[in-house]
């Protein structure tokens, strides 16, 4: 692609993207200016897609793109932000066509409608390597009240929001290795919902936050690290869809299995502590309890397990 191709095609692709954003000069520019909202944090974050590791290799451009978008505001939605923005890095494969890219912008052009956000800028690179893309999103919160990992306190109940397991069994449905008769596993896993309907609930309530992507266990440890907490997580207690208990009672092992949806990723829910002594917020499942010390206590089947010594394994 020449210089001009390539300047015509961001243009083409990504200048709708912004929806009309004044700090974005209609990606004419070297750089964004965000105009700072009165009273509140810049909230930012990042996060990277790279084809055959995040997402299989072939997966439709528009649902990478959207995946893209979605991991990025979940992570806001778990720290209480509203986001605004985003600035998106692509690099392309040389293999991909020119219908396979606005497909990618298409799929992004939906989200950002959908979320109600602008594109900013961001940097367009062709690559030999597999497709490689990366975005940051921009977002608000009240001066000082971004909710952080930190802030659990012993007594503190351990909540998660929706239901936990979808997205490890999605990522196994999609590899072929368990069924899903309605594919709502698969969808899932391929075009989570960040849960920014969560945001009031969260800045209220919560004393500490995590997104749920490496897995609830590692996510609740790590606010329980970050705290200087420990923790008593029941994975009996875990709120499954009926696609995740119907595949739950088909397990022979039920310990076993519950381990496997403790560990697994992907979700995008929220995992967060709240004060014990309030009522349970809305909107959220009670699966524990924050205690002293640094030990992360998990129970399944009526029993401490050790969700370490199987590892993580695909289903
Ligand atoms: P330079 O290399 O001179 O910095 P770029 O080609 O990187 O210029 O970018 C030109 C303009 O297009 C900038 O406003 C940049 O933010 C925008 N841009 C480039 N690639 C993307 C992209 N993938 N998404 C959004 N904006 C982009
Ligand atoms: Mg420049």
């Amino acid at each position: 692609m020449s210089d001009a191709d390539e300047f015509g095609e961001i243009e083409r692709l990504f200048r709708p993207l912004t929806r009309g954003a004044p700090g974005a000069f209609e990606l004419k520019d070297d750089a964004a200016v965000v105009s700072h909202r009165p009273g509140c944090d810049l909230v930012v974050t990042t996060d990277a897609l790279v084809e055959g590791v995040h997402f299989p290799i072939g997966e439709a451009p528009d649902l990478v793109a959207r995946k893209l978008l979605r991991v990025n505001l979940s992570d806001l939605a778990a720290k209480g932000a509203e986001p605004f923005g985003c600035l998106l890095t692509v690099a392309w494969p040389r293999s991909y066509d020119a219908r396979q890219r606005e497909r990618f912008a298409l799929g992004l052009s939906a989200d950002l409608e959908g979320f109600d956000l602008s594109l900013l800028g961001g940097d367009t690179v062709v690559t030999e390597g597999p497709f490689t893309t990366s975005l940051t999103a921009l977002g608000w919160a009240p001066t000082g009240k971004m909710v952080r990992r930190a802030g659990a306190r012993p007594g503190d109940r351990l909540l998660v929001s929706g239901v936990i397991g979808d997205g490890a069994l999605g990522l196994a449905a999609v590899q072929g290795s368990i069924a899903d008769p309605e594919g709502v596993l698969a969808f899932r896993y391929r075009l989570p919902t960040p849960r920014l309907d969560l945001r009031d609930t969260l800045r209220a309530s919560a004393t500490a936050a995590a997104d749920v992507s490496d897995g609830l266990v590692a996510d609740a440890s790590h606010i329980a690290k970050a705290s200087g907490v420990g923790l008593i997580l029941d994975l009996d207690r875990l709120p499954l869809s009926g696609a995740g208990a119907t595949w739950l009672e088909q397990q022979p092992d039920v310990q076993e299995a519950l381990i496997r949806l403790g560990v697994g990723g992907d979700d995008y829910e929220i995992v967060c502590t709240s004060r014990g002594d309030r009522p349970k917020p809305a909107g959220f499942t009670e699966i524990g309890e924050v205690t002293s010390g640094d030990t992360i206590e998990v129970r399944a089947a009526g029993r401490i397990v050790d969700p370490g010594r199987g590892g993580w394994r695909h289903l």
